[in-house]
Formats: C-alpha cells, sequence, structure tokens
C-alpha cells in the first residue's frame, strides 16, 4: 500500500471565503501516483471547512446568508467565547459546515459525482491557514 500527505496552505483577503480546491486536491492525487484507494482532505483548523458541493455563486451566496443567520458574526458581544477573541461565529460555521470529505480514487482520478466539487470554507481568514491532504491505495 502507498500512502501520501501534503498541506495546502492559504490565505484568504477576506474574512469570510469558499475556495474550489478541486485542481489542488487533483494535482495531489497525480503527484502520489495512487489509483485506487482513498483520499481524505480536512481543514487543520477550528474555524475553516473542507466540504463537497456546487461551483456556483448564487449557492455561495446562499451559503453566506445561512450561516450568518445560525451564527451571525456581530455582535462579538452575544458569544462566550469572544472573550480575548471574535471568532466564535467562524467555529460554529465550521461545524456544521464540516471539518473534511473522502473521496474514492479511482483510475487514478477523483471519483466525483457529476456537480461535485471540493471546496475550503474559511470562516476567520486574513492569516495563513492549512488543509491535509491524505491518500492512501495502491
Ligand atoms: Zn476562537
Amino acid at each position: 500500500m502507498k500512502s501520501y500527505r501534503k498541506e495546502l496552505w492559504f490565505e484568504t483577503g477576506q474574512r469570510r471565503e469558499l475556495i474550489n480546491i478541486t485542481s489542488n486536491v487533483s494535482t495531489c492525487l497525480a503527484e502520489s501516483g495512487i489509483r485506487e484507494g482513498l483520499l481524505l482532505c480536512n481543514a487543520m483548523h477550528i474555524t475553516a471547512s473542507v466540504f463537497i458541493n456546487d461551483d456556483e455563486s448564487g449557492l455561495h451566496q446562499d451559503f453566506e446568508e445561512w450561516l450568518e443567520g445560525l451564527a451571525p458574526e456581530k455582535p462579538y458581544s452575544r458569544y462566550r467565547h469572544n472573550g480575548y477573541e471574535d471568532n466564535a461565529d467562524a467555529h460554529l460555521k465550521r461545524t456544521i459546515m464540516g471539518r473534511e470529505v473522502v473521496v474514492a480514487v479511482t483510475g487514478g482520478k477523483l471519483d466525483l459525482g457529476p456537480w461535485e466539487q471540493i471546496f475550503y470554507g474559511e470562516f476567520d481568514g486574513k492569516r495563513r491557514k492549512r488543509v491535509l491532504v491524505k491518500i492512501i491505495g495502491e
């Protein structure tokens, strides 16, 4: 069995951003040389997500509004976590959007559904943060 590990780094210009990382993850898979197996991709921070969904700008705005409805960024004082920090909303948003995805690797490709794309969801950005890609198989 082969095993591959890589960290991808991101630094968003805004506090919240969704980045399509499907091509970055595909590059990792090509580098690994693995043709059959499983790929794990996870955010390494508790205020960011990795999830799979559609790359459609209306939907991305819907995510933003839905998440702001559930856990608004402001007022910061509404959260007990915001003693020394202001990112309680980002922790909550990360939890609902998920930590990781697992994708089947078949014939050396990501075995995704027709509209499935992999996203990095940043909820407390403007600093360097990491995503882990781990692939096992043969
Ligand atoms: Zn925090």
